[in-house]
């Protein structure tokens, strides 16, 4: 993973000249941004951490996995949001944590909670690094330093039970190599995330990460059966049976915890074999109001499609134009859904005839299987995309909520309003992620000049829009999370009362406050 950018630095894309000259002329984008800085060339604040403490940390991960050179501590200096990159490409002084410790397993994990709660040093444990809500910012929240918990060595498949369909897995594995553990025996998790080639199991768990799967196998917390959790106050083994009336179900407590209450070091996931056939269709809708009433009518129906989304009338343009750029889908007017079915043939033949009816009966077009196979195809590049728009100084930067189907059209109205108030000239493009039988999410996408300072200007439309989120009814984030960016929001999500029970815990399980400081928890 790049440390300035997305993924791989060979599957970054030029922006055309076309696609330049239209960002001219619509968003009044004047020219390329400055380039930011190489690697060797950021300014660090130095490391806090004292040789004491490396000493110590050391003797408890081994030399060779604690480090505090900035080539170790930059990557690690944050998420990956456009913020994040926005402050990785400045040439001023930078903050990232003190040191970089890699444990090895539940026991090592232990040990470095423990030494950190006596020296008062700050744990950020890190996953797969593809925050977008400020979740890994270096915070010391008052303590001496903050270290970087890289748990990428918790890369195993502990154990598959095939008879009872789960896998225990190490909160480590990246999504493809998760997926690639499970395929030699036969089977998948199926969740696919954008982030999915470089966020962690542990990632999807701290967060609730939601796959693009969006009717299928697509909310992570959904899949987990058990975890186990080390905490400062001890380990913790849940999720014994696959229903239980024990009191309240713990795993929730950890279950987007962002590392504020615990390390999660393995996670025992439902499981399926991989599907022996796949059907794809894309269908053309007349407005946005009649194609999210479909995906309604298909969601409450039942009919039972893997993936099913729906953009609005700008993102079903803009794909048009983008097409070339990220390998999506092709031009249709209107507004572009995409289903894909998954299981056996005689499964994928019924769900499909089923949501095709559903479909035509709510005003749909087909326009075939092409556009929705080329959604899959380009599904993981759009991030790049985000790189290019930067680099040729145009800020792009996505949010996401959800809510019941009766509010969703007022909320995205809402929204949009919002944010090209904030951001006047700014596109604004949405879509419908993902359902349930009684509403769905709203991910948005805003594209707009960088401007003189595109973090102020990023801030105050992000302000505008989450708290026009918070009055229309709809939930500050339905996949994101909270990290930083979205705390400021937690006391109207939850309560003040909700708020003191998260404080409670955390008091409980983490006393010393070493657990990811600033995040979640007003
Ligand atoms: C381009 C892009 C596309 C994205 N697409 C999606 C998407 O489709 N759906 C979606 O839901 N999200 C998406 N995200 C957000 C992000 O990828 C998810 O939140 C993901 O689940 C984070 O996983 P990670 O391993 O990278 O965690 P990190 O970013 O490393 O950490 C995220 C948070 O979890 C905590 N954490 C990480 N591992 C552990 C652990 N083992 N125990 C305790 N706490 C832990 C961290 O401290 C931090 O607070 C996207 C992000 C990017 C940049």
């Amino acid at each position: 993973m790049k440390w300035d950018a997305w993924g791989d630095p060979a599957l970054a894309k030029e922006l055309s000249a076309d696609i330049k000259g239209l960002l001219a002329a619509a968003l009044g984008v004047t020219g390329d941004a400055t380039p930011g800085p190489a690697a060797d060339e950021v300014l660090l604040h130095p490391s806090r951490i004292t040789a004491d403490d490396l000493k110590a940390l050391a003797a408890a991960v081994g030399e060779t996995n604690v480090s505090a050179a900035d080539a170790d501590r930059l990557p690690r200096a944050g998420g990956k949001s456009t913020p994040d990159l926005l402050r990785r490409r400045s040439r001023a002084p930078q903050d990232a944590p003190d040191a970089v410790v890699l444990p090895g397993d539940e026991q090592e994990i232990a040990a470095v909670l423990a030494l950190c709660a006596e020296r008062r040093i700050a744990v950020v444990p890190f996953g797969g690094g593809t925050s977008v809500v400020g979740g890994l910012d270096p915070e010391r929240g008052g303590l001496t330093a903050v270290i970087s918990l890289d748990l990428r060595r918790l890369d195993r498949l502990h154990d598959l039970d095939e008879t009872s369909g789960e896998a225990v897995l190490g909160a480590g594995l990246t999504g493809p190599a998760a997926e690639a553990l499970l395929a030699e025996r036969g089977y998948e998790l199926g969740h696919y995330p954008q982030s999915f080639r470089y966020a962690t199991l542990g990632g999807f768990a701290a967060t609730r990460s939601s796959g693009q799967d969006s009717a299928g196998h697509g909310r992570f917390d959904e899949m987990v059966r058990g975890l186990r959790v080390v905490t400062p106050a001890g380990v913790l083994d849940l999720g014994r049976a696959p229903a239980s009336a024990a009191g309240p179900d713990l795993r929730e407590l950890f279950l987007g915890s962002e590392g504020t209450l615990g390390v999660i070091t393995a996670v025992r996931l439902r499981v399926h074999p991989l599907p022996a056939v796949k059907a794809y269709e894309a269908w053309s809708l007349p407005d946005f109001a009649t194609g999210s009433a479909a995906l309604r009518a298909v969601e409450q129906a039942g009919t039972g499609p893997t993936v099913i989304r729906l953009s609005d009338e700008a993102e079903t343009m803009v794909n048009l134009a983008m097409t070339e750029q990220i390998g999506g889908a092709p031009a249709v007017t209107g507004c572009l859904a995409v289903t894909v079915f998954e299981g056996t043939a005689e499964q994928v033949a019924t769900r499909h005839r089923l949501t095709r009816d559903t479909l035509l009966a709510a005003g749909a077009t087909s326009l075939g299987e092409a556009p929705a196979r080329a959604w899959e195809h380009g599904r993981f590049n759009a991030p790049y995309l985000r790189d290019s728009l930067l680099s040729a100084g145009a800020l792009c930067e996505t949010l996401e909520t959800a809510a019941s189907w009766s509010r969703l059209p007022r909320l995205r109205t809402a929204v949009t309003e919002a944010l090209t108030a904030a951001l006047p000239g700014a596109l604004v493009l949405c879509h419908v992620s993902h359902v349930y039988p009684t509403g769905a999410s709203l991910y948005f996408t805003v594209v707009a000049a960088l401007g003189e300072d595109p973090l102020a200007r990023w801030a105050a439309a992000k302000r505008a829009a989450g708290d026009t989120i918070v009055t229309a009814g709809g939930t500050i984030t339905h996949h994101h999370a909270v990290g930083a960016d979205h705390r400021p929001w937690m006391s109207d999500e939850i309560g003040e009362l909700g708020v003191r029970i998260l404080r409670a815990v955390k008091a409980e399980l983490d006393p010393a406050g070493i657990l990811n400081p600033g995040k979640l928890i007003p």
